[in-house]
C-alpha cells in the first residue's frame, strides 16, 4: 500500500565543525530535510511505496531536492514548484549543551504556498496511510491545504499518522502552537510525539503514563512517545509498554524520530492489525527503534537513514550480545 508523506521539504544548513553556535561556524554544508519528507525517504529506503505531497521553489534549491526524493524512489506525483518563493532554508546548530537551535528562512518559502488547488486529490485517494506534521499549519494557505489533504485521505479511508514535529520559533507564539498543533489532534488515528513534546503540549516536565494519557483521544489507535536513548512507550486502548533502544555511538540525531516513523508506518501500511497485537507491534517498535539508531551514527538524516538490511543486522547483532 501507498504511504503519501504530506508537508515541507528545505535544506538544512550544518555547521561544518559541531558544538559552536550558529555565529561561531566557520562553514555550512547542505543538509535535505524537512520532517515529512524524511519520512518518505524512510519509507522508501526500507522498500516501501511512498510519495511525498508539497511544494519547493522553481530554483536551483527546489529542483535539487526534487531530484533526491526522485533519487531515492518516492513519488513526485504530488510535487509542486511555486513561481515567485523561494525554497525554504534552515540554518540548524547543535549547541554545546546538546539542543538544537534553528534559524528559519521562509518569508514566504514555496512550501507555504501550497494552495488547496494544488493538491493532488487522485494521489491522495489513493493513499493507505497518509503521514503530516504541523509546520504546514501555522499560515495559509497551506493550513488549508494540509486541511483539505487531510479530509481527502480520511474520507478515502487511510490511516492518519501525525509527528508534530516542534519547531517553535516557526510559530507566532507558544500559545498558538499549542492550539493549532491540537486543532487537529482527534483526527489521528497514530500520534508519535518525543518526550519534549510531550512536555511543551501538557505543560509539565513529567514524562509518565498519566501525562501520555492525557493526550489520549477516543479515535486514537496508537500513542508513540520517543525516548532518545531510552527507546519509546506505546499507548493503545487495550495495553501499553515500552521497547528498549539499541545502544549504538550516537553522532547526530537529526532524523531519529523520521526514520522510527517512517520504519514504523512501513511495517503497518499493509496490515493494520499489527497495532492490535502486542507482541507484532513489539517487533515493528523494536524495528523502529533500529531504523531510529542507526539514523543517529551518522551527520544529516537522509544520508544516514538505513536500509531493512542494515536495521536487521544490528538487531541480531544486539540479540547476539544478550546471548554472550
Ligand atoms: P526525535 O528525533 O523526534 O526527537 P528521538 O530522538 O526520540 O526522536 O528518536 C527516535 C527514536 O530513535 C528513539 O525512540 C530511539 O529508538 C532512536 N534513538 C534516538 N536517539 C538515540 C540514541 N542516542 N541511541 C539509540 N537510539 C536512539
Amino acid at each position: 500500500g501507498l504511504i503519501l508523506c504530506f508537508g515541507e521539504m528545505l535544506i538544512d544548513f550544518v555547521p561544518t565543525v559541531s558544538g559552536v553556535s550558529l555565529a561561531e561556524a566557520p562553514a555550512f554544508l547542505k543538509a535535505p530535510g524537512g520532517a515529512p519528507a524524511n519520512v518518505a525517504i524512510a519509507v522508501s529506503r526500507l522498500g516501501g511505496k511512498v510519495a511525498f505531497i508539497g511544494k519547493l521553489g522553481d530554483d536551483e534549491f527546489g529542483h535539487m531536492l526534487a531530484g533526491i526524493l526522485k533519487k531515492n524512489g518516492v513519488s513526485d506525483d504530488g510535487l509542486t514548484f511555486d513561481q515567485s518563493a523561494r525554497t525554504a532554508l534552515a540554518f540548524v546548530t547543535l549547541r554545546a549543551d546538546g539542543e538544537r537551535e534553528f534559524m528559519f528562512y521562509r518569508n514566504p518559502s514555496a512550501d507555504m504556498l501550497l494552495t488547496p488547488n494544488e493538491l493532488n486529490l487522485n494521489l491522495i485517494r489513493s493513499a493507505k496511510v497518509f503521514h503530516y506534521g504541523s509546520i504546514s499549519l501555522i499560515v495559509e494557505p497551506s493550513r488549508s491545504a494540509h486541511l483539505k489533504a487531510m479530509e481527502e485521505a480520511k474520507k478515502a479511508g487511510a490511516l492518519l499518522s501525525y509527528d508534530p514535529n516542534l519547531r517553535l520559533p516557526l510559530w507566532p507564539s507558544e500559545k498558538e502552537a499549542r492550539e493549532k498543533i491540537f486543532s487537529i489532534w482527534d483526527k489521528a488515528d497514530v500520534i508519535k510525539i518525543s518526550d519534549n513534546e510531550l512536555e511543551f503540549l501538557t505543560k509539565t516536565n513529567t514524562i509518565d503514563d498519566a501525562t501520555a494519557l492525557s493526550l489520549w483521544h477516543p479515535n486514537l489507535k496508537l500513542l508513540l512517545v520517543t525516548l532518545g536513548d531510552h527507546g519509546c512507550r506505546y499507548y493503545t486502548k487495550k495495553f501499553k509498554g515500552s521497547v528498549d533502544a539499541f545502544k549504538v555511538n550516537a553522532v547526530d540525531t537529526t532524523g531519529a524520530g523520521d526514520s522510527f516513523v517512517g520504519a514504523l508506518l512501513g511495517k503497518i501500511v499493509d496490515d493494520l492489525s499489527v497495532i492490535e497485537d502486542e507482541p507484532r507491534l513489539k517487533e515493528a517498535l523494536k524495528f523502529a527503534n533500529a531504523c531510529g539508531a542507526i539514523t543517529t551514527t551518522k551527520k544529516g538524516a537522509i544520508p544516514a537513514l538505513p536500509t531493512e538490511a542494515e536495521a536487521l543486522e544490528l538487531i541480531n547483532k544486539a540479540s547476539q550480545w544478550k546471548t554472550i
